[in-house]
């Protein structure tokens, strides 16, 4: 089900529990603000979830509630992961699903690398 990007950091949510590390996860990447790991089901050869540690619902309540020094440091390290994987060429795509017209299921902000082949049609119509 789609969550609703308004309502309040619900701290039991899937990531939160990566968070504190009461569920495994494939790190690829840990700083004190940032995690980063491989999604549970792949929907590419390489799919990587990108999430601030801190509390936030999604992009929208992220770009309204957080420092100009954590949005820096969160898009900077998106960036550095997909070098550092080398992603840049043959070239990836970035996601982020808002609400319920996005597809959020997870309501802690996460930013979707795809790579690894080519990726499709930007939006898929089922
Ligand atoms: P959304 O639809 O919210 O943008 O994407 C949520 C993503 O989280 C999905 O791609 C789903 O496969 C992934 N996911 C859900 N639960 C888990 C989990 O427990 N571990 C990992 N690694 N990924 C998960």
């Amino acid at each position: 089900m789609p969550i609703d990007p308004t309502e309040p950091y619900d701290s039991d949510n899937i990531f939160a529990r990566i968070l504190r590390g009461e569920i495994p996860n494939e790190t690829v990447y840990e700083d004190d603000r940032v995690l980063a790991f491989k999604d549970i089901n792949p929907q590419a050869s390489n799919h990587i979830l990108v999430i601030p540690k801190g509390e936030y619902v999604s992009w929208d309540d992220f770009t309204k509630t957080a420092s100009d020094q954590e949005i820096a440091h969160f898009i900077r390290t998106i960036g550095k992961i997909a070098r550092e994987h080398g992603f840049v060429e043959p070239g990836y795509r970035l996601l982020a699903n808002i609400g319920r017209h996005g597809g959020q299921e997870v309501p802690h902000l996460h930013v979707h690398i795809f790579a690894g082949e080519p990726l499709g049609p930007m939006i898929a119509r089922g």
